[in-house]
């Protein structure tokens, strides 16, 4: 691990002007990801702005009739919420099924959606990656890789890596924004699909975080009605990451909405796919997935989606 220094902040627009100034500085919630990445010199910041004493460790009613989930408050004390669990039982279903109960422990909200990806080739600096080092060229798209846990839709030549948060892909089928502070001190709202991006040519650039701004919460609408559910399929049946997984709200009358992890950079979800939920999972998989590039080793997936939520389906 490189040097570095260090400060804690009270005061979330305090801490986006720190970062803008500071070169080379980094937020730190819990710490879970970006001191792995540090140790591995994946990450190098410069500079670590230790953001946890700034008080958004609360989930608070909101005027339109939802939640506001502070950017610190941690995964366990989110999926044990009782108003999460009643009204937004895909989060915690989704929540409860990452990492571990100490990770999730010390694992915060703003953290768990930053997480970088667990693409094997991003971890080992021994092996080109252009989400590590821009222009390097991409490991996993090299003869002989295995691609079996990486990405099928959304991805691009220079990169095909997954997002991997389980919170996310939840938090996208549920509508949640997310809202920020920017480092001139102004509130943004984004929506879970303009928070992230797509790689592209510039696989480094993972969200569209201006320099310096900083998650302070995320914002659930008003509960969807129906039965939720998620499900993820894994190598083990806890302490991994997804293959592939599911995130279903779906109304008594067979209206709904669904959205994937572990095939894409970003939580998956389209609206038309949505539509075709009374028709069955075949429907929705084949929109939903419409114009994939899977690799040899992982088009398993498409087949294992498709699957996952017929079995869903059929849990009435
Ligand atoms: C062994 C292991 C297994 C895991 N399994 C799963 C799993 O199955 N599913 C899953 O979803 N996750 C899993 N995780 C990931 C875990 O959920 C994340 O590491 C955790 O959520 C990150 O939160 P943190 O607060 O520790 O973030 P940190 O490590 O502190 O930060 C992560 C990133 O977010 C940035 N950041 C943090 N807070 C803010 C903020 N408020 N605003 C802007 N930037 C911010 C940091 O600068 C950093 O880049 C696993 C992790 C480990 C180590
Ligand atoms: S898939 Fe993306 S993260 Fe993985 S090696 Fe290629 S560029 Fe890097």
């Amino acid at each position: 691990m490189k040097a570095f220094s260090y400060e804690r902040v009270s005061d979330p627009a305090q801490a986006a002007v720190r970062a803008a100034e500071v070169p080379g500085a980094k937020f730190i919630a819990g710490g879970t990801n970006l001191l792995d990445l540090m140790k591995h010199e994946i990450e190098i910041p410069e500079h670590l702005i230790d953001v946890s004493g700034t008080g958004l460790d609360d989930i608070t009613p909101t005027d339109e009739g939802g939640l506001r989930i502070g950017a610190l408050v941690s995964n366990a004390a989110l999926s044990a919420d009782a108003r999460i669990r009643k009204d937004y039982a895909v989060l915690s279903r989704a929540l409860v099924s990452g990492a571990s109960g100490q990770l999730r422990n010390k694992a915060t909200t703003g953290g768990n959606l930053l997480q970088r990806t667990r693409c094997p080739y991003f971890y080992d600096t021994g092996m080109p990656c252009n989400k590590r080092s821009p222009g390097a060229g991409c490991a996993a798209l090299g003869d002989g890789a295995t691609s079996r846990q990486l990405g099928v839709i959304g991805t691009s030549e220079a990169c095909i890596a997954t997002h991997p948060s389980d919170m996310a892909v939840a938090l996208r089928v549920l509508d949640a924004e997310v809202e920020t502070v920017t480092s001139s001190g102004e509130t943004r709202r984004l929506t879970l699909d303009e928070f992230y991006q797509l790689p592209g040519d510039t696989p480094e650039i993972e969200n569209a975080l201006q320099a310096g701004e900083m998650v302070t919460a995320v914002r659930l609408p008003p509960p969807v009605e129906g039965r939720h559910a998620y499900y993820k399929v894994r190598d083990r049946a806890s302490y991994a990451f997804a293959l592939v997984s599911v995130a279903l709200i779906k109304a008594p009358d067979g209206t709904g909405r669904v959205a994937l992890g572990g095939v894409a950079p970003k939580p998956w979800r389209r609206a038309e796919a949505d539509a075709l939920l009374p028709q069955g999972a075949s429907a929705v998989m084949a929109r939903l997935l419409d114009g994939a590039r899977p690799t040899h080793e992982n088009a398993y997936k498409l087949t294992l989606a498709e699957r996952t939520l017929a079995a869903l389906l059929a849990q009435e």
